[in-house]
């Protein structure tokens, strides 16, 4: 396919250095991705010519500063399709974005007795914050199960949602099987009895385009750091009528209107979530990463990484004692696998020695392996940067690791 991978690959300099004097090969891309030159440089120039805190000053890098900040808020609303500017809230990542609505939106709707739905193959991230919201508030915690390819029983939901339901929260793709869940639908049905969304997209914003208004989630949460940009700036896309609704998550300086001694009141969205000095060098360089994959386009870019999960999958099913995890009819490019009695980690560690960086472990989805009645896997993640020749190596390290272990 007509994809310049020369022309990319230049473009990452982590990617063009030797480790332990091999050609470096990065397949954790689901655990972070790596960042283009044009992203490295903007946070560089950024600091060299422009930086000064946002928001507060009448003086001028302040102002563009703060133009540069509220630029990107613009861009991130065109990238996903959101109505409104103000809809887009900048946090510190997807894990923050979601502790934000189980707090906000549990202080003001859940109760006694309500019902929070989530799905059986969350990241902790999407699993943990509403366990905590259901035993602040005495709510119960639903699940719904997947089924041995890794699909979500999606026609279990119905039976799932009660009058006591207040919101269903599910991930977009799975990090730990690569499974593409059916979100427009999944939003359907629960629209279907009045239950609003929250949809984790951590793992689909960096391989797929997303339009928030065509899926109609009430929530889409990320990270910057999965989608080429630095670490610690995140979104938090929310329909401006719940988002004028719930309570504000923190507060302190850059969210108050008006404050005395007893009382503040706030300023409106999208300012009322974003208290303190954000992080608005992260911000810049998340407008840095969109332009770079607007310009290569998601759609190629999601196209040529099917490529490369097909070749992957093929030459992995033919090795014998090889089990892939996760075997869903959509998936994204992650494969999780395991090696006839081979601990995850050994594997891992051998591979990593041939200069190949997989993840091994639960992979922050600890019911998902016990699901398998497995400890962790091994997980290859690929990006756009990645190439044939890469999984090549990499099938080979892993027929190199079976051979050490016969
Ligand atoms: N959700 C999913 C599906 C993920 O894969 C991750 C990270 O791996 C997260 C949430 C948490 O993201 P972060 O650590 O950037 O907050």
């Amino acid at each position: 396919m007509n994809f310049d991978i020369e022309k990319i690959r230049a473009d990452f300099p982590i990617l063009n250095q030797k480790i332990y004097g091999k050609d470096y090969i990065y397949f954790d891309n689901g655990a972070t991705t790596q960042k283009p030159i044009q992203v490295i440089n903007a946070v560089s120039e950024f600091y060299s010519s422009i930086n000064s805190n946002i928001h507060r000053g009448v003086h001028l890098l302040s102002e563009k500063s703060t133009k540069a900040y509220e630029d990107v808020r613009a861009k991130v609303q065109k990238f996903i399709n959101a109505e409104h500017e103000h809809e887009i809230i900048f946090t510190k990542g997807t894990t923050d974005s979601i502790n934000l609505i189980a707090f906000s939106f549990g202080e003001k709707y859940v109760n006694k007795g309500d019902e929070i739905i989530v799905s059986a193959m969350e990241h902790h991230s999407n699993l943990v914050p509403w366990q905590m919201l259901c035993q602040r508030k005495n709510a119960k915690l639903k699940i719904i199960h997947f089924d041995k390819n890794g699909e979500l029983e999606t026609d279990k939901i119905n039976d799932l949602i009660t009058d006591r339901t207040k919101l269903l929260a599910v991930t977009h793709i799975s990090n730990a099987l690569g499974t593409i869940n059916p979100v427009k639908k999944i939003v359907q049905l629960a629209h279907n009895k009045n239950v609003p969304v929250l949809i984790d997209g951590a793992q689909a914003i960096q391989h797929t385009i997303v339009d928030v208004q065509e899926i109609d989630c009430d929530f889409y949460v990320f990270s910057g750091h999965k989608i080429y940009a630095e670490t610690g700036i995140g979104v938090l896309y929310g329909k401006e009528k719940f988002l004028n609704e719930i309570p504000p998550y923190q507060g302190g300086g850059d969210m108050v209107d008006h404050v005395t001694l007893e009382k503040s009141t706030y300023l409106d969205l999208p300012f009322k979530f974003e208290a303190g000095t954000s992080n608005y060098v992260g911000a810049v360089s998340l407008g840095i990463a969109i332009d770079y994959i607007n310009e290569i386009g998601l759609n190629k870019i999601a196209e040529y990484e099917t490529e490369l999960l097909n070749y992957a999958t093929q030459k992995m099913q033919a090795i014998e004692g090889l089990t892939i995890f996760g075997n869903a009819k959509n998936k994204a490019s992650v494969i999780s696998f395991l090696l006839k009695n081979i601990h995850h980690y050994d594997a891992g560690m051998i591979i990593d020695k041939m200069g190949i960086a997989v993840r091994t472990g639960s992979h922050c989805a600890q019911p998902v392996m016990t699901y398998f009645d497995i400890t962790g896997t091994i997980r290859a993640s690929f990006a756009f940067y990645n190439t044939k020749e890469e999984i090549d190596r990499f099938i080979e390290a892993i027929l190199k690791v079976k051979q050490m272990f016969d």
